[in-house]
């Protein structure tokens, strides 16, 4: 199955992503996490990138889609995609459908979480990622166990340089103004799937699985290790 997530900032695609990932075994795609190890590299493309990013605008759909397209053909035992963040644009989406389809692959959903503004606005304030692997915490929604350290791996978390105010509500303009057009774009193909995102992480996920038609994992048997370790 390959799916793709729609959702402005702070919608919790990226959390969603994770999870579906995990139980659906797909490899997970963030355009936005590529870009920031990209720049972190000061490669090519990652230098070209930068000014884009620091300012909050969209990277130019080149840079974005060849960095993603490539990522595509590197699926080892996974058994499909989740690209969180890709496409944005309706050019980055006819980009990808061109390639998939030159791979005799399909996007099967385009899920959209939908959430108000205002409540986008609030969230990415209490946004928090850690170090090692950008695992998305939020302090209001999504709070690690310890405060300041992701439970997932431990590294220190801190805030996004984009999620400043000024920079929040140019993301959000951005979103509101252009990505929501993908929402058009994968209705016409009968592929949109939109999802009440203003809930918490397990109704939203609920909600997600029930529309996929994806059970829920049974629960592991637990041993008398896994038992003590909680
Ligand atoms: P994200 O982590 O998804 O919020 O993305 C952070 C930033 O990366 C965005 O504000 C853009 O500057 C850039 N970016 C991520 N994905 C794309 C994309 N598909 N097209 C253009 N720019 C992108």
């Amino acid at each position: 199955m390959n799916l793709i997530l729609i959702g402005a900032q702070g919608s919790g695609k990226g959390t969603q992503a994770q999870l579906l990932a995990e139980e659906l075994r797909l490899k997970p795609c963030a355009s936005g996490d590529l870009l920031r190890d990209a720049i972190a590299l000061q490669t090519p493309a990652g230098r070209a990138a930068k000014p884009y990013y620091d300012r909050g605008d969209l990277v130019p759909d080149d840079i974005v889609a060849d960095m993603i397209l490539d990522n595509l053909q590197q699926l080892g035992d996974a058994k499909g995609i989740i690209l969180d963040g890709f496409p944005r644009t309706q050019r980055q989406a006819e980009l990808l459908d061109r390639r998939l389809g030159e791979m005799g692959a399909h996007i099967d959903h385009a899920l959209y979480l939908a959430v108000p503004r205002d409540v986008l606005q609030d969230r990415l304030s209490g946004r928090v990622v850690c170090a090692a692997h950008g695992h998305v915490w939020n302090l209001k929604t999504h709070p690690p166990r310890v405060p300041g350290v992701c439970d997932l791996d431990g590294s220190p978390l801190s805030q996004r340089s984009d999620d400043t105010p000024a920079k929040i509500k140019h993301r959000l303009d951005i979103f509101f103004g252009e990505t929501i057009h993908l929402t058009e774009y994968y209705r016409r193909q009968n592929k949109l799937v939109q999802v009440n995102g203003n809930d918490s992480v397990e109704v939203v996920h609920a909600q997600i699985r029930a529309r996929l038609g994806v059970e829920r994992a049974p629960a592991p048997v637990q041993n008398e290790q896994s038992a003590a370790n909680g």
